[in-house]
């Protein structure tokens, strides 16, 4: 059976814990089976003053160089025989490897157990978010219809199609259709935070103008930049680069980045896209001097619907989707966004853009980087 001498001393050694099985799960031999003492008590070899007597003698000898174990002192006292003890210690030894396999079939049957708990959860939690994301793709469906035809029939009547406009009539014309753009906005967000559920965001991946992109979302945000009294600029290396990405999309989460800067940068502030060349990347950068992000919380910020302010009482707008489709439209690029912020100082959105080389460009730098 292989058992060392060492494992037999250890094991007989042991006497001051009571009898009896503790812990199933604490596999240590104590805990699985009685010590020796309590051993042959139990099957009546000894007596328990016999064993009390051991006991003390131990104790009395607990300092000496080299204390006894409490077989040996059981033959030295002669309660029993040298055979008895290792009779004892082999059966204790044989009890104690039944007693293991046992705690290790339990343990792997509440592992099992466990497991398929985690499995059932984990199929029910898809289950719901599947729901909830069909949910969502169809509501932002349905209030895309009606939200057509109210643009539609704006624009007519802001074109004066149904009778001319005096100019009160023109502003509040002007402020419903801010109010449906705004409203078409929320509802492409949630389209598309719907559609990126379901891993399926669809780029169209080309060599594109950045000074294209840096031009659109320039023009887009200088009225906004006024408006809110808001040092805007916009900072470029190189004119005429391209770069492999999805011209819309990435306009789409540049835009969401310095939406973002503008919301939380009180007037007076500023806000700067920079767009720099870092090897064979271009590196985008939003930055704003506003209220910042709090360390512990700059994960979850990127989690769905996740906003710092939640209250219904924040003075900025928004779902809460910005930061996680603008991540994963990122990602889809092959691209990481990281976050460096300080609290009332402001905070930095980057990440970095292919730059787009020719196909030959390409093959030739591959072989010089073989050939290296
Ligand atoms: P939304 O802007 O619609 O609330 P986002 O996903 O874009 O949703 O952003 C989530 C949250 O992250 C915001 O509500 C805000 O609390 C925080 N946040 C994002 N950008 C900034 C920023 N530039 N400065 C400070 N806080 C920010």
């Amino acid at each position: 059976m292989g058992l060392e001498s060492e494992e037999l001393v250890t094991m007989s050694n042991q006497n001051t814990i009571p009898l009896g099985r503790t812990n199933p799960l604490a596999l240590t031999p104590e805990a699985l089976v009685p010590r020796l003492g309590d051993y042959l008590v139990e099957k009546g070899q000894i007596t328990a003053e016999d064993l009390q007597r051991a006991l003390e003698y131990q104790e009395q000898l607990r300092h000496s160089e080299q204390p006894p174990v409490l077989g040996d002192i059981l033959i030295d006292l002669g309660i029993i025989t040298r055979r008895e003890r290792d009779k004892a210690i082999t059966e204790l030894w044989i009890q104690f490897r039944s007693a293991l396999t046992e705690a290790n079939q339990q343990l792997e049957e509440r592992v099992k157990e466990r497991t398929a708990d985690l499995e059932t959860a984990l199929e029910q939690l898809s289950t719901l978010n599947e729901l909830k994301s069909n949910l969502v793709a169809n509501i932002s469906h349905e209030l895309r219809t009606p939200l057509t035809h109210l643009n539609g029939y704006l624009e007519l009547l802001c074109n004066g199609d149904f009778g001319q406009l005096n100019e009160q009539q023109r502003n509040i014309l002007g402020i419903v259709q801010r109010s449906a753009e705004r409203l078409g906005h929320l509802i492409e967000d949630l389209i598309l935070f719907s559609v990126s559920e379901k891993d399926q965001i669809y780029l169209h991946i080309q060599a594109t103008n950045l000074r294209e992109i840096c031009a659109s979302v320039e023009k887009r945000n200088l009225n906004r930049a006024k408006e809110q009294k808001i040092t805007f600029t916009v900072e470029e290396t190189k004119e005429g680069i391209l770069v492999d990405a999805d011209f819309e999309k990435i306009t789409w989460v540049l835009m969401q980045l310095i939406d973002n800067a503008f919301k939380f940068t009180p007037p007076g502030g500023e806000v700067r896209l920079k767009a720099e060349v870092d090897g064979s990347f271009i590196k985008l950068q939003v930055t704003d001097s506003g209220i910042g992000i709090p360390a512990e919380q700059i994960e979850q910020i990127f989690e769905p619907f996740y906003q710092l302010d939640g209250s219904s009482t924040r003075k900025a707008g928004g779902t809460g989707l910005g930061l996680a489709l603008a991540r994963r439209i990122v990602e889809a690029h092959g691209s990481v966004i990281h976050v460096h912020s300080e609290l009332n100082k402001g905070s930095r959105f980057s990440f970095l853009l292919r730059i787009h080389q020719e196909p030959s460009a390409r093959a030739e730098a591959k072989g010089q980087g073989e050939s290296a």
